[in-house]
């Protein structure tokens, strides 16, 4: 008996510390950025500090200062790296590593649906698949501030930056190994989370800065899985009911705070055709005279999760086809078309930002809006693992 003890002892004690207060938060992230981009021609530009082109083993072929840019260009087969039109390299496995105390630079991607982004830190630039592929290594609480703004936008109240940048954190090191094959922990896009360069706003910075190392992790200290969506349309939806696991803390609830909010309400007209096709198409169900009547009269007053009595189309399948803001709609038919009317913006699993941010305006703590979103959930303070 006194065996089973201590072993069950050991086995809670190994996952307490390895879960929570035995990890730490790197000084350091990489970033795959212009993740899913065809990169050509590209022109690097130091803002701030100075930076060394070192090539793979690691010799410095250059320096680069303030406002001077270097480009990099494929030419067929060839990849260059040029200053003022010559080339100054053909070999291309560099890192461009910052030197300073604190070094930022601008990339400019010749790709016309791209503009010019900011970053902070160092970047890797290699080839691969015939395209120039990039890295970012940039401090992480850095990684955090650019993604508050990518994910949450400008002007909310300095709580919700807060409890925002809590919750990308955790995200953030729930899953550092996501693309571990690829050269980097995690991408740039919503696939991760949206990170497209630095942020400059005052108020983005402070806030996370104020909640510096903080992540939110369940009663047996591990990190939760901090999904969010931008409007819940006034109820929330169990983890289970979008993926198949059922998570303690991700649990429906309603929520009177989204329900003005600018997501709350949505409306979208499709051909009655086109559902009927897609049904067969998709599931091979053929409604029967009576069903169909039922579904162009569905009805949604809380949230259901099919379509059919019979339950066998989920209406997240229905709104990935069509491209629908939420799967909490109802429908009307008229002649051919079927008008939808739909509540909330996004999958509906974990913090709706826009409950959120009104919460924070109207004096919600961040662990009273994280607690309402992730049941149990407590903030702790992990600290950030100097570089040697
Ligand atoms: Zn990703
Ligand atoms: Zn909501």
């Amino acid at each position: 008996m006194r065996m089973k003890y201590l072993f069950i002892l050991f086995v809670s004690l190994f996952s307490f510390f390895n879960n929570s207060f035995g990890r730490t938060i790197p000084e350091i992230i990489d970033i795959g950025i212009f993740s899913g981009e065809t990169i050509n021609k590209f022109n690097f530009t130091v803002t701030h500090g100075r930076y060394l082109v070192c090539n793979n083993k690691h010799e410095k072929l250059l320096e680069i200062t303030p406002f001077s840019t270097i480009t990099f260009e494929r030419k067929g087969y060839q990849f260059n790296i040029l200053r003022n039109d010559s080339v100054l390299f053909t070999e291309i496995d560099i890192k461009l590593q910052g030197a300073a105390f604190h070094n930022s630079f601008i990339l400019n991607p010749s790709n016309r649906n791209l503009e010019l982004r900011g970053y902070d830190g160092d970047l890797k630039v290699n080839v691969k698949n015939g395209s120039f592929s990039l890295v970012n290594s940039v401090p992480f609480e850095s990684y955090v501030a650019g993604t508050v703004q990518w994910e949450s936008g400008f002007n909310h109240h300095d709580i919700f930056y807060q409890v925002q940048a809590i919750i990308i954190r955790t995200y953030a090191l729930r899953n550092l190994n996501r693309h571990s094959g690829e050269g980097f922990h995690l991408c740039d896009r919503v696939h991760c989370q949206a990170y497209y360069g630095k942020t400059t706003e005052a108020s983005i910075i402070s806030a996370v800065d104020r909640c510096r190392g903080e992540v939110v992790v369940d009663r047996n200290n591990h990190l939760l899985n901090t999904v969010y969506h931008a409007n819940c349309g006034g109820e929330t939806v169990n983890s289970e009911d979008l993926w198949s696991e059922a998570l303690p803390y991700l649990r429906s609830n309603r929520d009177t705070y989204c329900t003005d909010m600018p997501g709350a309400h949505w409306k979208a007209t499709i051909k009655a055709d086109d559902l009927s096709n897609f049904l067969q198409q998709r599931f091979g169900y053929n409604p029967s005279e009576n069903e169909w009547k039922g579904i162009k009269g569905f009805r949604q007053s809380s949230r259901r999760h099919h379509l059919d009595p019979g339950e066998r189309i989920q209406l997240r399948h229905v709104r990935e086809h069509f491209g629908l803001r939420s799967t909490y709609f109802s429908i009307n038919a008229d002649g051919e078309y079927l008008h939808l009317t739909g509540k909330g913006y996004g999958h509906g699993v974990g913090l709706c930002q826009e409950g959120a941010m009104r919460r924070a305006r109207h004096g919600y703590t961040r662990e009273e809006i994280l607690k309402f979103y992730y049941w149990n959930a407590s903030i702790i303070y992990l600290e950030t693992e100097e570089a040697w």
